[in-house]
């Protein structure tokens, strides 16, 4: 069975051209084209054909390719669908701020958390993504872009701690001297509320910021819009997310989905601050965008800003994400089913 390349750590790579009869330097330059987005062993020219023949008994490059993109006219947000070499697909977003691109990935293809606000999770998981997948849709749309991306989100479908080894592989391999050279401090990884992976996260010591998917503050409501809170409940969860911020020193951001008639009572408000006052935290507001398979809605500007009051007289830092390509937009894995139907039909 063939391996693909872009799952490996440098000292992976270096240890596979050893074993070929070649000498180190090798590895820096397959490492070089992995990072420059080559597709296939053929593509790395500087290798001495034989060699080239030689890694492709052995070794592959994972397919990560653009599907369908759409692009905002307002904001030059993108969104992809990248295909895989299964033929599934997920969506890969690219946000131009100010400092520059952020790239919003996936780590599966669907997602198992059943959360009730999320179109990703519709038909359930139906597979973890490798590392060399997770990092291949970066590699793909810097591409795409022609420019760096230094900044990363991991919040796309799938809930990254339920695919924990290979997201961990893929924090070390997008940090690697001679790949892409990212800084932990600009990756973000967002969880639903698992809490012992959390725990783990924290136990490894890599310094990347973390986000946790709060969305209600009451136990039973929780349960009932995000299932997760069944196994895990909210107060072994804000125990965590605080834990977590007073070791690595490393403000954590609470998301809160803002659902008309659901989360978004001025009540609910008072509970947040109360449940995250004195700690070091952001809450970041979302106002949810519409899913066609749910009856959710988004609430007005002035319900929003209200909300966001009742949170700044906590002292807490709370900001409302801003709305990115609004022409394009849809809820997360939207794009993913709206192509997946009208290439069914
Ligand atoms: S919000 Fe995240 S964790 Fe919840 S179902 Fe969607 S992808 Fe999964």
């Amino acid at each position: 069975m063939c391996v693909d390349l872009r799952s490996m750590e440098y000292y992976e790579v270096e240890e596979v051209v050893l074993n070929l009869g070649e000498k180190k330097y090798r590895a820096k330059q397959i490492y070089n084209f992995l990072a420059k987005g080559v597709s296939s062993i053929d593509e790395m020219y500087t290798l001495s054909k034989d060699f080239r023949e030689k890694l492709k008994e052995r070794y592959y490059i994972c397919k990560t390719d653009i599907y369908h993109k759409l692009e905002s006219n307002l904001d030059g947000t993108r969104k992809y669908l990248i295909e895989l070499g299964d033929g599934n697909l997920i969506e890969t977003v690219l946000m131009i701020y100010k400092n520059g691109p952020s790239i919003c990935l996936s780590t599966q293809v669907g997602c198992r958390m059943g959360c009730k606000f999320c179109a990703s999770t519709v038909d359930g998981l139906v597979r973890n993504l490798t590392p060399g997948e997770i990092i291949g849709q970066m590699i793909t749309v810097q591409k795409d872009l022609g420019e760096r991306i230094a900044n990363i989100v991991i919040m796309g479908s799938g809930e990254p701690f339920d695919n924990f080894d290979n997201l961990v592989k893929f924090l070390k391999l997008v940090h690697e001297d001679y790949g892409l050279q990212i800084g932990y401090r600009h990756i973000t990884i967002s969880t639903c509320g698992l809490v012992p992976k959390i725990r783990e996260m924290e136990k490894l010591g890599i310094p990347i910021n973390l986000a946790i998917s709060l969305h209600q503050v009451e136990q039973n409501k929780r349960e009932e819009i995000m299932p997760i809170a069944k196994v895990y409940d909210i107060e072994e969860l804000i125990e965590a997310g605080k834990h977590y911020a007073n070791v690595t020193k490393r403000r954590v951001t609470y998301e809160y989905a803002l659902i008309e008639g659901v989360t978004d009572s001025l009540e609910e408000a008072h509970k947040l601050g109360s449940l995250l006052k004195g700690s070091l935290s952001l809450i970041n507001l979302i106002p949810i965008n519409p899913i066609k398979e749910k009856s959710f809605k988004k609430p007005n500007l002035k319900r929003v800003q209200a909300f966001q009051k009742v949170l700044l007289n906590y002292h807490i830092i709370t900001t409302v994400r801003r709305e990115l390509g609004s022409d394009i937009n849809g809820a997360c894995g939207q794009l993913r089913r709206d192509v997946i139907n009208r290439d069914k039909r």
